[in-house]
């Protein structure tokens, strides 16, 4: 369906929200909130939400931004309800509205070099005046701009900018006034086929019948421009909703010096849609309730552009964390290990034996089989053997990546770990020696069929209490089994582990000594 076609479905009165990124990074924080505020807000008035990539800057467009953005935002579940929308294949709509403002007269070629510029800055600057362009190439005549063009001189289109103060509601601003006496006649394309944002973001705001306009703050100087532009073409004003920035802990912006900031980083690092989703919406939102956990249905229910604050929204790290461990725990234990399983591959721990089934490409595109050989040790291991192991974390786990160094002792030969590991608070090792010593002898007595946490625990708690502290028989052997500080409890490794093994870790243990 052609465009114009497309739009002579909408309905009068229709919401319609867009996203409208500038492909010249990986999609950030900042931006995916933008786009789940347009989605939220779209999708509350039943409307419908549009994806446009503005990719007319072409030095700094890149595919591979492009594709990241769009990978990200189907991670989060942030659809599009239309086919992508490209700036780059719509230069003949920009220049039938540019070639209309020039017809009238409200907007202008300019001739002026850089140099002409620069020196024009300088001194309007050192008189202390706001510097603009001082409206030279206005008054050109039509022959003189015909011929220059002829000369192939270079050039860019200006538009007039009509001096006037102008006022507007912004929904989350509220008034917003400002005087467009001081920006002087501003550059609105290169050509008549290379518009600038201003321009391409006005024109396809009218085309695509954009009811609402929600987007960072940091675009606001560009208000006056766009709503002169919208006035000079007849075009209706849509509403704005201007979006508080968001700043790191230190209360400065957001930036690569607070650590990850886009989405895709989030996500390699096991963050989940439903976290990232959640996070986005309370920065610069908040319910007004205690309320922490939102999905996004529940979102699309209870948002309002109402609750979005003014002043600036400060990213906590500690509150992703939190609820990201909060939506690993509502997992299954099958679905939490189908999302564990591409890290522990992807570290080259295990190995997926069959390839069937397509892991769903939105968690990283692994695939998830019955059948895995874990890589250093040749042994073959099923999902449910990995399920059990991943089972014990998913109470600590706060973000899927750690789950590698979580469970990495199950799937090495020989752990390599200082002697001083096996130490319970003052034990000497003799004692150390003497718990392993006792610890292999009771533990070779357990028969195979009684090798569950349940038994273990029982018999190796009466064991500890014959020695008075616990600590002095648990700890060496969990510090044996694992050759880590902290570790899941001793009884249910030992359990996944089997006998053999934990028989031979004891072993291995008391060969440090
Ligand atoms: N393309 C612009 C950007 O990425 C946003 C345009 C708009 O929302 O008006 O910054």
């Amino acid at each position: 369906m052609g465009i114009i076609e497309k739009f002579k479905f909408i309905k009068p009165g229709e919401v319609r929200t867009r996203f409208a990124p500038s492909p010249t990074g990986f999609l950030h924080i900042g931006s995916a909130r933008t786009a789940l505020f347009n989605y939220i807000f779209a999708k509350k008035s039943k409307g419908s939400f549009i994806l446009r990539i503005e990719d007319t800057d072409v030095e700094r467009s890149k595919p591979e931004f492009e594709k990241d953005i769009i990978e990200n935002l189907k991670y989060m579940g942030i659809e599009k309800d239309e086919d992508i929308y490209k700036q780059s294949e719509r230069r003949d709509i920009y220049a039938k509205y540019l070639e209309k403002l020039l017809k009238q007269g409200k907007a202008y070629y300019c001739f002026c070099s850089e140099e002409e510029l620069e020196a024009q800055r300088q001194e309007q600057m050192s008189r202390g005046l706001p510097a603009r362009y001082n409206g030279k190439c206005s008054n050109l005549s039509s022959k003189e701009v015909k011929n220059k063009l002829a000369q192939g001189q270079k050039c860019i289109i200006r538009f007039k900018i009509p001096a006037k103060k102008v006022s507007f509601e912004d929904m989350v601003r509220k008034n917003i006034e400002f005087d467009s006496s001081l920006i002087g006649d501003t550059a609105i394309a290169k050509d008549l086929k290379s518009p600038l944002y201003n321009f391409a973001v006005v024109v396809d705001d009218f085309e695509m019948k954009i009811s609402h306009v929600i987007r960072g703050e940091d675009l606001l100087p560009n208000i006056p421009i766009q709503i002169l532009l919208q006035k000079a073409l007849g075009f209706p004003k849509p509403e704005y909703a201007h979006l508080p920035l968001i700043l790191g802990p230190d209360k400065s912006k957001l930036s690569k010096r607070h650590g990850a900031v886009s989405i895709g980083e989030y996500k390699k690092q096991g963050y989940l849609p439903e976290t990232l989703i959640n996070f986005l919406a309370f920065l610069g939102w908040n319910p007004g309730t205690e309320r922490e956990v939102y999905s996004l249905a529940s979102l699309i229910k209870e948002f309002s552009i109402e609750r979005v604050q003014k002043g600036a929204a400060v990213f906590n790290i500690k509150r992703l964390d939190f609820l990201n461990g909060f939506y690993i725990r509502q997992k299954s234990p099958e679905k939490l290990t189908e999302l564990c399983l591409p890290y522990l591959i992807q570290e080259g721990l295990i190995e997926p034996v069959f390839k069937t089934e397509q892991y769903p490409p939105a968690y990283g595109g692994m695939s998830i089989t019955q059948d895995y050989k874990v890589n250093e040790t040749k042994e073959k291991v099923g999902f449910d053997y990995l399920k059990n192991i991943i089972a014990i974390y998913q109470e600590r786990l706060k973000k899927l990546s750690e789950i590698t160094e979580l469970t990495d002792f199950f799937f090495k030969d020989e752990l390599r770990y200082d002697k001083k590991l096996l130490q319970w608070k003052d034990m000497t090792d003799e004692e150390i020696e003497s718990s392993l010593d006792r610890l292999t002898e009771v533990l070779s007595k357990i028969k195979d069929k009684d090798w569950t946490k349940k038994s273990l625990e029982n018999i190796l708690t009466l064991e500890a209490e014959k020695i008075g502290d616990r600590g002095k028989i648990l700890w060496p052997l969990r510090a044996a089994l694992t050759g880590k500080e902290a570790s899941a409890g001793p009884f249910e490794i030992a359990e996944i582990l089997g006998k053999e093994k934990t028989l031979k870790r004891l072993k291995e243990a008391r060969e440090l000594l």
